[in-house]
């Protein structure tokens, strides 16, 4: 459906737990611990995405956290499929994604996106406090060989990971994979770090490699490059040099059913609260889709400033 702004509104993000088994240094406080929560539930889902379909819904996303850590991501994955949503895809880092990704692909899953700030083994280890990027990679270069869609998103951060711009861009050179450059959210541990502008990504690429003058596209929030002999493409997420939101299609589900109509917004409606007919869903839907901002306020004085990590969230 379209939204007060006229924007076609045809993708539901749905986190699945706000647990994560990485720390990014933006995204989660050190000491964070499990976190206790009542997550929505497979049936729980099911009957948000059936009226969510009835509104024009067809892609989806599965994050989190990490949504890897759900063990009832097949299931989940199976079921949105049987609904039949054929754009089904997940956020995630990779750790655990090499042994899943037969059952993904059984269960219909189409695409992955990887989040990865770096190739720099030991740099990996301090933004994600502790991960190990192999695991990622092999993740990565499995799933590829399996067909699956594979995007790779990237945050770069001043003085901490901007010597990766050339390392990662250098990936679409080699793979038809896409690497998006997403430019850092002043939103909780975010705050702590200054983002790296995508004009300033997008020079330096020019410098070390040049880009195809005929080649650009725009894809909901994503404007897409080729790196000259590239392959796959590089995308640029711009939040804050470029607000991205006249291009927004998307609405968010957390993990315990808030529904936010913008990453930049705190929510004050949760879905759980009207799951007790298909009637008041799709209603709750239609409404929280029309009530999206036009615009984020990152940076400004808002009241309804989301004060939450991203874990919590659903990124
Ligand atoms: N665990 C999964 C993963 O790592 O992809 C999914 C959840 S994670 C919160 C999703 C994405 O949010 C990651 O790509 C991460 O880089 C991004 N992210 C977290 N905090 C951010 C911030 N303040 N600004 C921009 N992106 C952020």
């Amino acid at each position: 459906m379209k939204d007060n702004s006229g924007r076609e509104i045809n993708y539901l993000r749905i986190s699945l737990t706000k647990n994560c088994n990485l720390k990014c240094i933006y995204c989660l406080p050190e000491k964070t611990e499990h976190i206790e929560e009542e997550e929505l539930s497979l049936e729980e889902i099911l009957k948000i995405v059936k009226n969510a379909i009835k509104l024009g819904i067809n892609k989806i996303r599965l994050t989190g956290g990490e949504p890897l850590l759900r063990k009832d991501l097949i299931e989940i994955v199976k079921e949105i499929k049987f609904l039949g949503i054929d754009e089904i895809y997940i956020t995630t880092n990779g750790i655990l994604l090499e042994e899943k990704l037969e059952d993904l692909k059984k269960a219909g899953l189409k695409g992955i996106n990887i989040s990865l700030d770096t190739l720099e083994k030991e740099l990996f280890k301090k933004i994600t406090r502790g991960g190990n990027l192999d695991k990622v990679i092999s993740g990565l270069l499995k799933a590829k060989g399996m067909g699956f869609e594979i995007k790779i998103n990237s945050v770069i951060m001043k003085g901490i990971n901007e010597n990766s711009i050339i390392d990662l861009g250098e990936i679409t050179k080699k793979y038809n994979i896409d690497v998006r450059f997403i430019e850092l959210m002043p939103m909780g541990e975010g705050k702590k770090y200054k983002g790296i502008n995508n004009k300033e990504i997008y020079k330096n690429l020019e410098e070390i490699y040049g880009f195809q003058k005929d080649f650009f596209q725009i894809k909901g929030v994503s404007e897409y490059y080729k790196l000259v002999d590239g392959k796959g493409k590089i995308g640029f997420i711009s939040p804050i040099n470029n607000c991205f939101c006249e291009n927004c299609n998307k609405i968010r589900i957390t993990s315990t059913g808030e529904i936010k109509r913008c990453l930049n917004m705190k929510s004050n409606i949760n879905i759980k609260d009207y799951l007790k007919s298909d009637e008041e869903i799709e209603n709750i839907l239609k409404i929280e889709i029309n009530k999206k901002p036009e615009k984020h306020l990152f940076g400004k004085e808002n009241i309804d400033e989301e004060r939450k990590n991203m874990n919590e969230i659903g990124g």
